[in-house]
């Protein structure tokens, strides 16, 4: 029932969908400070987003540390391969 009605009488609020979306901006710090508290006060009281967040922001720190390290050369084949058979 909330919703878009809910949107509209609580400026400021954000839902679940709200925060997913905006994860990955909260995880790099790029939300408006307004956005950041009030993705920090839903994740206060949201079991599930904080677990949504933790799992992506575990995800882009993994795939943050991806170059850094030296795959080996048979693996990178396989990746390319893989995508290649995609198209
Ligand atoms: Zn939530």
């Amino acid at each position: 029932m909330l919703g878009v009605f809910g949107r509209l009488f609580n400026r400021g609020e954000v839902d679940c969908d709200d925060v997913q979306r905006m994860s990955s901006d909260y995880i790099e710090e790029q939300l408006p400070s307004k956005k950041l508290a009030s993705v920090q006060n839903h994740l206060a009281g949201c079991g599930p987003c904080r677990a949504f967040v933790e799992t992506l922001a575990t995800t882009i720190g993994l795939l943050g540390r991806l170059p850094r390290v030296s795959l080996p050369p048979s693996f990178k084949n396989d990746l390319y391969e893989k995508i290649r058979g995609r198209r």
